[in-house]
């Protein structure tokens, strides 16, 4: 049996605003991946249902790897639709924060937000969140954002409300945030959710080749670089490296997307339990790491790369050049403490 989490006034508060709401507006991090884009489609989705004026706005571009999810095609994308991404914001009388913990992680759409007169509920599992949510329901230890709408939705009874697409967009959150079931999911309950979706005919296998097992030939190629000429392997520390410059990604013709899970790679190597990349994006280095086990590379990230996450799947941002960076990598290497076990 699936227990509840989340405290009777809140769910009382979240009802009241959910029933006196007409326009919704259901918003996401940067660089949206498939938990932020599951988790808001799939509540918009149920939201809509219900008769509700309701829109997925995100702050900027999805990776391509996601637009088959159902009614992507009603996203509104706030960098290329800045007017209509605002007009939203200002008339909704209810708006959703989804799969991520500061307006700082919206970027320019943050302020937007904040501005706006609407109540503000924060849905969300990543550690510290702001406090400026009118209603908060955050819990760091569950799986995934999806995963937690989906227990939002069972105390609001309304579960049957979960359609096939809703229920698809769910689980593809519950899939990518998990590494397909294999992290951040050691508990029997997520497992009963999973059990309540697929009844649903969610075609399972069909969203983890789509979203999982989808490379472009150009992708791969990137990708089988970075791994055979780019990874450098620190064995004292467990620690792996790989730097894409913004020369490399040009040359193997880079989409958004093209490098989704290359950092997982070489924690496939033995004795590797933190890996970092870097990619050099246009407007600054993108950070990447995942770990395994105890090491925390959210602290990791925050304490270096004005970033956050989670424990074992972190990022951040790094305003410099890659020499630079490389400089605050090995700073890492002397200071940080990799046998924090
Ligand atoms: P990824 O490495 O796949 O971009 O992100 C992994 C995890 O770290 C995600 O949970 C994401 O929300 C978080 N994350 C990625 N980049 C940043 C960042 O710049 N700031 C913060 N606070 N979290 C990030
Ligand atoms: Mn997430």
């Amino acid at each position: 049996m699936i227990q509840p989490i989340i405290d009777e006034k809140t769910v009382c508060e979240l009802e009241r605003l959910v029933t006196q709401a007409r326009h919704i507006v259901i918003t996401c991090h940067l660089s949206p991946d498939g938990d932020a884009l599951g988790s808001t489609l799939g509540l918009c989705q149920v939201l809509r249902k219900m008769g509700k004026d309701a829109h997925v706005v995100v702050p900027d571009q999805v990776p391509r790897s996601l637009t088959f999810l159902p009614n992507f095609k009603s996203v509104v994308v706030y960098t290329l639709h800045a007017g209509r991404s605002v007009a939203l914001v200002k008339n909704a009388d209810l708006i959703f924060c989804l799969d991520f913990n500061v307006l700082k992680r919206i970027d320019s759409l943050g302020s937007v937000i904040a501005q706006a007169r609407a109540p503000k509920v924060l849905i969300d599992h990543h550690l510290a969140p702001d406090d400026i949510f009118d209603v908060s329901i955050s819990f760091p230890e569950l799986s995934s954002t999806c995963e937690l709408v989906y227990r939002v939705l069972l105390q609001l009874n309304l579960t049957h409300m979960i359609d096939v697409p809703a229920a698809q967009c769910l689980y593809v959150g519950m899939m990518t945030d998990t590494g397909n079931f294999t992290y951040s999911s050691d508990y029997p309950e997520i497992y009963e959710i999973v059990a309540a979706l697929v009844p649903r005919n969610i075609n399972k296998e069909w969203l983890y080749n789509m979203t999982m097992n989808t490379f472009s030939a150009n992708s791969l190629r990137l990708q089988g670089y970075a791994l055979s000429q780019k990874m450098q392997l620190f064995a004292d520390k467990g620690v792996a490296l790989i730097i894409l410059t913004r020369n490399e990604l040009e040359h193997y013709g880079y989409h958004k997307g093209d490098t989704e899970g290359l950092v997982n790679k070489p924690l496939a190597i033995p004795g590797v339990q933190c890996s970092i990349f870097m990619r050099e994006d246009e407007a600054h280095i993108k950070v990447s790491c995942r770990s395994q086990g105890t090491l925390s590379v959210n602290e990791l990230c925050s304490r270096y790369f004005n970033g956050g996450g989670h424990r074992n799947a972190a990022g951040g941002e790094f305003n410099g050049t890659i020499d630079e960076a490389l400089d605050v990598f090995y700073q890492i290497l002397e200071e940080f403490n990799f046998n924090n076990k």
